[in-house]
C-alpha cells in the first residue's frame, strides 16, 4: 500500500517534468529553481549530485525515482507549489519591481570615520531574499564583501544569551531602547547599557564572551562569532575578517574606549575581563566581513526560529531567536528604531558599512547592501526598500491588526489563485442569492468600468462587449448587455448635473467601511482590467485608476505593482 503512494507521487513528480515518457537532467533543474530553491541546497545534494553523473542524457521515469527517492519530499513541496511561498516567481517580479524603483536614490552619504568606509564606491545596490522554506533570489550587488559594523552586534547578544545565559547577560546589559545616539556615554539607572544594540552593551557584551574563554586572545574569540554566522548562513560563502578595518576603527575609536572605562568605573567588567581584550573583541566583530546574499541566509535562520533554512541545522535556540529579534525591533535601527517600527514593523539591523538585515518572521530573510547613509546611519536605499516593501505586502507586525482592511496589500504566503477562486466564488454566490453586500459590490464594478471606458472615450458596441466579458471573467456569470447599455446612458446623463466620476468616487469612499480587502481589490479589477484591455493603460486611464485605487483605500504601491505586471507583460506596451 506503502509502496503505492510512494510509486504515484514519484510518477506525478516525474510527470510534471517528462515529455513523452522521458526527462532530462536540465530539465528538472530549471523546474527546481523556478520554486525558488537553489541548485546548491544542501536539501538537495543528493539528488544534485546524481543528476550530475546523468549529464545530458535522457531520464526515464524509473531512472527518475532513483535519482529523486532520498529526498522526494524536499522536491514534491517544490514542484508542487508546496513552499512557503508558493508563487515564488510573482513574487520575484514583484521584488525587482521595487529594486529598480530604489535604485535611482543617490541621496546621503558614505560613513566616513575611517578610511576603508569612506573611498568604498557609494555606487552598490544589491538586495538578497531568502525565505524560511530556503527559496532564495539575489539582486544586484548582493556578492560584495563589507564589513559588517553594528549588524554584528544582535548575533554576539545571542551568542552570549546562548553560551552564557539569560541571566548573567542581562547582569551587564538592559533591554530598553535609548533615545541617545547609538554611541552616547548615557547608561540607565542601574549603571547598565541600555540594550546591546547600542556601542555600551555591544562592548559589554562583547566584554561577557571574552570572559568566558580564558587564554583565548582576541581573533580566536572572534572566530567563534564568525563560525556563528557561518551556521546561520548555512555555510553559504566564507565568512572573512578585514584586519584593515579593525586597525583604523582602533585607531578611531577613542568614544569607544572611553565608554569602556566608564563602563569599567561604574560597574566593573564581567568577570574582570582585560578591557582591552573586551574592545578588540567588539572591534573584531564590526570588522568581520560579509555579503547581502550571506546576510539574506542568516536573517532567514532567524525568522526561522534558529533554523537554517538551507541547512537545516537549529543554529539558535528560539527563545534566544525571540530575544534578539525583540531587541532588534526595539533598538536595531540607529535613533530611528522608533519610527522604523512604526512605519515597517519589523525588526532589522543595520550596519554603518550599508548593510541592513530585515526579518519577516515565520516568512524569510532580507538583506540589502547600499553605502549611502541617512542622518541616522542606516542605507538611504535599504530603508526606502523597506518602505516600497511594506507598503506592497502584509509584512508589517500589525498589518494582520487592521480590522481586515490591509489596504489590499498582497500576501505572498498565500498562492493568488486560491485566495481568488475562494473568495469571487462567495461573491458570484452571494451576488446571485441577491445579498446586498455582493449587489452593491456588483453595482459599483459595473460603474468603474464605465468610468474607465469613459476616459477614454465613447461607449460603443465593442466596448460593452468588452466589460460584458471582463463581468463574466470575474464574476462568472452572464451580463445582460442591455443593462450595461442604460447605466451607461445614465452616466451619460449625468454629467450635466455632477462628474458621474465624482460621484463614483465619492460613493467608493462611502462604502469602504461595508467592503471587505477583497470586494474592493475586485472593484479596482474589473476598472483595471477594462484599462488593459486595448493593450495599453493611457494616462487618464492611469490617473483614474489611481483616484478608484485611493477611494478604495488601496495603497499606491499595490496598484504600481499591478501596472508594472500588466507593462511587462504586454507586447504592445513592450513594442
Ligand atoms: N564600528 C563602529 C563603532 O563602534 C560602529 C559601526 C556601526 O554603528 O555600524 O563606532
Amino acid at each position: 500500500m506503502l509502496r503505492r503512494v510512494v510509486q504515484e507521487v514519484l510518477q506525478g513528480l516525474f510527470d510534471s517534468v517528462a515529455d513523452q515518457g522521458s526527462t532530462t537532467a536540465g530539465r528538472i533543474q530549471e523546474r527546481i529553481e523556478a520554486s525558488g530553491l537553489r541548485l546548491d541546497d544542501r536539501r538537495l545534494q543528493i539528488t544534485m549530485a546524481r543528476l550530475a553523473e546523468m549529464g545530458d542524457g535522457p531520464i526515464d521515469g524509473q531512472t527518475f525515482g532513483r535519482i529523486v527517492c532520498d529526498e522526494a519530499l524536499m522536491l514534491k513541496r517544490a514542484f508542487n507549489s508546496q513552499l512557503v511561498i508558493p508563487e515564488w516567481q510573482d513574487f520575484c517580479a514583484d521584488i525587482h519591481a521595487i529594486y529598480k524603483s530604489v535604485a535611482p536614490d543617490r541621496s546621503g552619504a558614505n560613513a566616513d570615520y575611517i578610511p576603508i568606509l569612506r573611498d568604498a564606491d557609494s555606487e552598490p545596490w544589491g538586495v538578497a531574499v531568502c525565505s524560511v522554506d530556503g527559496q532564495r533570489l539575489a539582486i544586484g550587488d548582493v556578492d560584495i564583501y563589507h564589513s559588517i559594523q553594528s549588524v554584528s552586534k544582535p548575533l554576539t547578544y545571542a551568542y552570549s544569551l546562548a553560551t552564557e545565559g539569560v541571566g548573567f547577560t542581562h547582569q551587564f546589559v538592559g533591554v530598553e531602547p535609548s533615545g541617545r545616539p547609538f554611541n552616547s556615554l548615557e547608561l540607565l539607572p542601574d549603571q547598565r547599557p541600555y540594550n546591546p544594540c547600542v556601542n555600551a552593551g555591544a562592548i559589554i557584551v562583547a566584554g561577557i564572551v571574552a570572559s568566558a574563554t580564558p587564554g583565548l586572545n582576541s581573533r580566536q574569540i572572534t572566530q567563534k562569532l564568525m563560525d556563528l554566522w557561518s551556521d546561520l548562513c548555512g555555510g553559504l560563502g566564507d565568512v572573512r575578517f578585514s584586519e584593515e578595518t579593525m586597525l583604523s576603527e582602533r585607531e578611531t575609536a577613542d568614544t569607544n574606549f572611553a565608554i569602556a572605562y566608564l563602563l569599567r568605573g561604574r560597574m566593573g567588567l564581567p568577570r574582570g575581563v582585560d578591557l582591552h581584550l573586551m574592545m578588540d573583541v567588539y572591534l573584531s566583530c564590526c570588522s568581520i566581513e560579509m555579503t547581502a546574499r550571506m546576510f539574506s541566509v542568516a536573517a532567514a535562520t532567524l525568522a526561522n526560529g534558529g533554523v537554517c533554512p538551507i541547512s537545516g541545522v537549529q543554529v539558535l535556540d528560539t527563545e534566544v531567536v525571540k530575544r534578539t529579534l525583540s531587541v532588534m525591533q526595539a533598538a536595531g535601527m540607529y535613533d530611528n528604531a522608533g519610527s522604523f517600527t512604526i512605519e515597517i514593523g519589523l525588526p532589522a539591523k543595520s550596519g554603518v558599512a550599508g548593510a541592513v538585515m530585515v526579518v519577516v518572521p515565520n516568512l524569510m530573510g532580507i538583506a540589502t547592501f547600499s553605502p549611502r547613509l541617512d542622518a541616522y546611519g542606516n542605507s538611504v536605499r535599504g530603508v526606502g526598500f523597506c518602505r516600497e516593501l511594506v507598503d506592497r505586502f502584509t509584512f508589517h507586525m500589525y498589518d494582520s491588526l487592521s480590522g481586515g482592511r490591509s489596504g489590499c496589500k498582497r500576501d505572498p504566503r498565500e498562492s493568488q489563485t486560491n485566495r481568488k477562486k475562494r473568495d469571487l466564488s462567495d461573491l458570484r454566490w452571494g451576488a446571485q442569492c441577491g445579498d446586498r453586500t455582493a449587489l452593491l459590490v456588483r453595482e459599483r464594478m459595473l460603474n468603474s468600468m464605465l468610468a474607465i471606458t469613459l476616459a477614454d472615450g465613447e461607449i460603443e458596441d465593442p466596448e460593452i462587449e468588452a466589460m460584458a466579458c471582463i463581468y463574466t471573467e470575474l464574476m462568472g456569470a452572464p451580463l445582460d448587455r442591455d443593462e450595461l447599455r442604460r447605466l451607461a446612458g445614465s452616466m451619460v446623463a449625468q454629467v450635466a448635473a455632477a462628474d458621474p466620476v465624482d460621484v463614483l468616487l465619492r460613493q467608493l469612499r462611502c462604502d469602504r467601511p461595508l467592503l471587505d480587502d477583497n470586494a474592493r481589490e475586485l472593484i479596482l479589477e474589473s476598472a483595471f482590467r477594462v484599462a488593459c484591455s486595448d493593450g495599453e493603460i493611457e494616462p487618464q486611464e492611469d490617473r483614474l485608476l489611481r483616484s478608484l485605487a485611493e477611494a478604495l483605500g488601496i495603497g499606491a504601491g499595490v496598484l504600481d505593482l499591478e501596472i508594472d505586471r500588466f507593462r511587462r507583460c504586454s507586447p504592445t506596451r513592450l513594442a
